[in-house]
């Protein structure tokens, strides 16, 4: 018997993305690994028997943070002022009413519209860990079995990163609300986490919610246990200047600092939002090439303020983008807002290029992710891609060329053709192939745990 993967399909695109520049006709081979067999390019017509993808056909998108539930808030938070504090409160009140089968229902749809949008694997940052009233389930990963289950059932990946959240600030016990998240301490989280096993679909990863939810002596756990399975990890870091100060009476240093002392910071972990940091934060983050995961649609819907994405960049801190509360989900908005945040900013243009947007929303991403071996199309990479159209009333009329360009400033995720994950089509035609009716799904599992 031979072990050799063999080709069991082959795609034709009209146009791909190749990291660097479009290329008009590609043959793509598909192995029964699920894995790129060959690319070849220069096939003006579809090779017999290829399956035709018209439009720009881009690698898997990569959706490197996540809070599944927060798409129930959707509208809800948008009516009335506040800050992001007055948005958690309602935040909570959906976290409260998640079971294992509610939370699998509510996932299942929201990765089903990911899947829509062309994500192919999300970080999914996930601390709804027990009971309301803090009592673990029977399975005490009965909830993170349901968001890996959720996500074999919407057809993408996922790296669950478990989170650990044991304080409610520093020296402060979980609140009421917060005590589903707690295993008390870091070494329950890990013994908890430990029995989590990684399968085709999904990777186990570690996070640290905050440094005002995990106490500083026992960073390092949480750290450990990550460096020890080459995992990746993941944590919010200074979205809200409220988190610097807290962290400042507490220990005389930045979230940024702190969490360099206690050996977090590392090429294996990514900070999320990274948004209010001294130049010695920059510096510290970039020289340990520490990721930056932006959330852009996030950061100006909770108005915490454009973080230092560019100068971050500079010093050595890979780029990644994700949805985190789902205010809309739509990487190619996630990429473009990166920019022109920073065009309002500085009152200049071109910060990035297309092709470095594309790259944080699909390599880097799937990187932060732990999957280096996805988001580039070329061979032996996992057969994960998404098409986007060229001829919508958005994205007609630019030189296919510049589909790069259109693809992140003009198309959104309602231009989005196809998605294939390990060489199955999932998105076919804007329709979901394991899915067949997404906004019914989320209608009826947003009703469920609605407050
Ligand atoms: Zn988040």
């Amino acid at each position: 018997m031979s072990l050799t993967p063999r080709t069991v399909k082959t795609y034709w695109l009209e146009h791909a993305w190749l990291g660097t520049h479009v290329e008009p006709g590609v043959a793509l081979d598909v192995s029964d690994d699920g894995r790129i067999a060959a690319l070849r390019t220069g096939a003006a017509a579809p090779p017999p028997g290829a399956e035709v993808l018209r439009g720009l056909t881009l690698p898997g998108l990569a959706n490197a943070h996540s809070h599944a539930f927060h798409r129930a808030l959707r509208g809800t938070v948008q009516v009335g002022s506040g800050t992001f504090w007055t948005w958690r409160e309602v935040m909570y009140g959906v976290a409260r009413r998640l079971t294992p089968d509610t939370y699998f229902d509510l996932a299942r749809a929201v990765y089903a519209e990911m899947a829509l949008a062309g994500i192919t694997n999300v970080g999914e940052f996930h601390y709804v860990h027990h009971q309301a009233d803090g009592t673990p389930y029977a399975d005490p990963n009965a909830m993170g079995e349901a968001l890996v289950e959720a996500a074999a059932a919407a057809g993408i990946r996922i790296t669950l990163l478990d989170t650990a959240y044991l304080s409610s600030g520093f020296g402060q016990a979980p609140n009421e609300h917060q005590r589903r998240f707690s295993d008390g301490t870091a070494d329950a989280w890990a013994e908890r986490v430990s029995a989590l096993k990684p399968r085709g679909h999904a990777l186990i990863g570690a996070a640290v919610h905050s440094v005002r939810a995990v106490p500083a002596e026992q960073l390092g756990t949480v750290a450990r246990w990550a460096e020890e399975r080459q995992a990746p990890l993941h944590v919010h870091l200074s979205e809200q200047t409220a988190e610097n100060d807290a962290c400042q009476a507490a220990h005389g240093c930045t979230p940024t600092r702190l969490l360099a002392d206690h050996g977090v910071l590392g090429p294996g972990t990514t900070g999320v939002h990274n948004t209010h940091l001294t130049d010695e934060d920059i510096a510290l983050l970039g020289g340990t090439a520490t990721g930056t995961c932006m959330c852009p649609t996030t950061e100006r819907d909770l108005a915490d303020g454009i973080g230092p994405a560019v100068r971050l960049q500079q010093a050595g801190s890979p780029l990644s983008l994700g949805s985190d509360s789902h205010a809309v989900i739509d990487l190619l908005e996630e990429a473009r807002a990166m920019e022109l945040d920073e065009r309002l900013r500085s009152r200049t243009r071109g910060h990035w290029t297309a092709n470095a947007l594309l790259t944080a929303a699909t390599a880097d991403g799937h990187a932060a992710l732990g999957l280096p071996d996805a988001g580039r199309l070329e061979a032996g990479a996992l057969a994960d891609f998404t098409t986007v159209a060229l001829d919508s009333v958005r994205t007609a009329g630019p030189l296919p060329r510049l589909g790069a360009e259109t693809a992140v400033f003009a198309a959104s995720a309602a231009d989005v053709r196809h998605t294939v994950v390990g060489g199955r089509h999932i998105v076919r035609d804007g329709a979901h192939t394991l899915v067949p009716d997404v906004p019914s799904a989320l209608s009826t599992a947003i009703t469920a745990v609605r407050t």
